[in-house]
C-alpha cells in the first residue's frame, strides 16, 4: 500500500532524494532545477519528529489513484509512467493496462506493487520541470494545468506560456511564483485536481466567509438559488437553472474550477463574499452562467460592490485564480455586482 503508516517517513524521504537525484531521461532540464526540489535535503537533516510530520503532511496531500477512476489526475498519471518508461496510451481512464503499468514502474522502484498510486508512488514519478523541458513529463504538468483553469496546450514543450500559466496557477494557489513545476507545485496541481465538485461544493456550503443568496433579484424560484444550485451540487446533483432564464428548468454541474475560485477567493485572499448568483437568474443568452463556470458577487468584506467594496482587487483575484472572463463596476449591466467566469468545459 503507498500510504501505509509504517516505514512510511523513510521511504517519503528516500523517495523525495530519489526524486532529487533521478536523472531525467525525456525532459531537457536547464539551469536551477535541482535546487529547485529542496525538500529532499530539508526532511533528511531533520529530526526524526519533523520528518513524519512531513510525512504525514504529505500523506494529507498527495491524491490516491487506483483502478476504476478517470480524469485529468489519471491522465497526469499516465503521462509521467510514460516519462519512466512505462508505455501507454493516455486516456485519462485508470483501467487494466495502466494498474500494470503502474505495478511495473513500482516493481522498478523497490515500491509496493499493489497498484494503487499514493505518496510514495507520485513522489517516485514526478520531476522537475520548467522553461526549456520538453516531453511527457511536461505533458503532465500541463494536462493538471489546463485542468485547474490555466487553458494551456498539451503539447509537451514548456515554453514561455506553460511558464506564464505555472506562475498563475501558483499565485493562485499561494505558492511562490517561480514559473518551474517542482515537487510543492506538482503536489498541488494534484490535489487540486482530486478535489471532487462534491466536496468543493460542500466546503463552500459550510465557509463561514460565502454567503450564498437565497433569492433572486429577477423572481422567485427555490430551487435554482445560488444556495441551493450549491446545497444540490453538495448532494451529488446538478444545479437548476430558472425557469424566465435563457436555459429553463435544466440542470448543469458546477465547474470544479470555478468552486476551486470561488473557495480560493476566501482562503488564498482572505475576502469574505456574497454570492448573488450561479446558474440561476438570467442572463445573456449565451452566458457561462448556463454551463456552470460563471458566479456573481455582489457584497465584498461587508461592502456592496458599487458601493465602496474592493472590486477592482476582487476582479484581479479571480483573474489570477484562472477566471477569464471577468467584469464590474464601469462595465454594462455590472455596476453593482462582479462576474467571474472560467473557460467553458
Ligand atoms: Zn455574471
Amino acid at each position: 500500500m503507498p500510504d501505509r503508516r509504517t516505514a512510511r517517513s523513510f521511504r517519503w524521504t528516500t523517495a523525495l532524494a530519489a526524486v532529487a537525484a533521478l536523472a531525467a531521461p525525456a525532459v531537457v532540464v536547464a539551469g536551477p532545477a535541482q535546487a529547485a526540489a529542496p525538500a529532499a535535503a530539508a526532511p533528511a537533516a531533520a529530526a526524526p519528529a519533523a520528518v513524519e510530520a512531513a510525512a504525514q503532511q504529505a500523506a494529507n496531500v498527495w491524491p490516491v489513484l487506483r483502478a476504476g477512476q478517470k480524469g485529468a489526475n489519471v491522465s497526469a498519471l499516465q503521462h509521467l509512467l510514460n516519462f519512466r518508461g512505462q508505455t501507454l496510451t493516455v486516456d485519462g481512464d485508470f483501467g487494466p493496462t495502466t494498474t500494470a503499468k503502474v505495478k511495473a514502474f513500482q516493481q522498478s522502484q523497490a515500491l509496493t506493487d499493489d497498484g494503487v498510486v499514493g505518496a510514495d508512488t507520485w513522489s517516485a514519478l514526478v520531476t522537475t520541470v520548467q522553461s526549456g523541458s520538453s516531453g511527457s513529463a511536461v505533458r503532465a504538468a500541463q494536462t493538471l494545468l489546463a485542468a485547474r483553469g490555466q487553458a494551456v496546450s498539451v503539447d509537451g514543450i514548456f515554453g514561455a506560456d506553460t511558464a506564464a500559466k505555472v506562475r498563475a496557477f501558483q499565485q493562485g494557489a499561494g505558492q511562490a511564483v517561480t514559473g518551474v513545476v517542482d515537487t510543492t507545485t506538482w503536489l498541488a496541481l494534484l490535489q487540486e485536481t482530486a478535489l471532487d465538485r462534491v466536496t468543493l461544493a460542500r466546503q463552500i456550503r459550510d465557509s463561514a466567509a460565502i454567503t450564498l443568496a437565497t433569492a433572486h433579484v429577477g423572481g422567485v424560484h427555490a430551487a435554482s438559488t445560488a444556495r441551493q444550485n450549491i446545497v444540490d451540487t453538495a448532494n451529488g446533483l446538478g444545479a437548476a437553472t430558472s425557469p424566465w432564464s435563457d436555459v429553463p428548468n435544466q440542470r448543469v454541474f458546477l465547474s470544479t474550477a470555478m468552486l476551486n475560485g470561488l473557495l480560493r477567493l476566501t482562503t488564498t485572499y482572505g475576502y469574505t463574499v456574497s454570492v448573488s448568483e450561479l446558474v440561476g437568474g438570467d442572463h445573456s443568452a449565451n452566458s457561462r452562467h448556463y454551463v456552470g463556470v460563471a458566479l456573481d458577487i455582489n457584497v465584498i468584506n461587508g461592502s456592496h460592490v458599487g458601493s465602496g467594496a474592493p472590486h477592482a482587487a476582487a476582479m484581479a483575484a479571480c483573474r489570477a485564480l484562472g477566471a477569464t472572463e471577468v467584469l464590474g463596476p464601469g462595465d454594462a449591466g455590472h455596476s453593482t455586482h462582479i462576474h467571474c467566469a472560467w473557460p467553458r468545459p
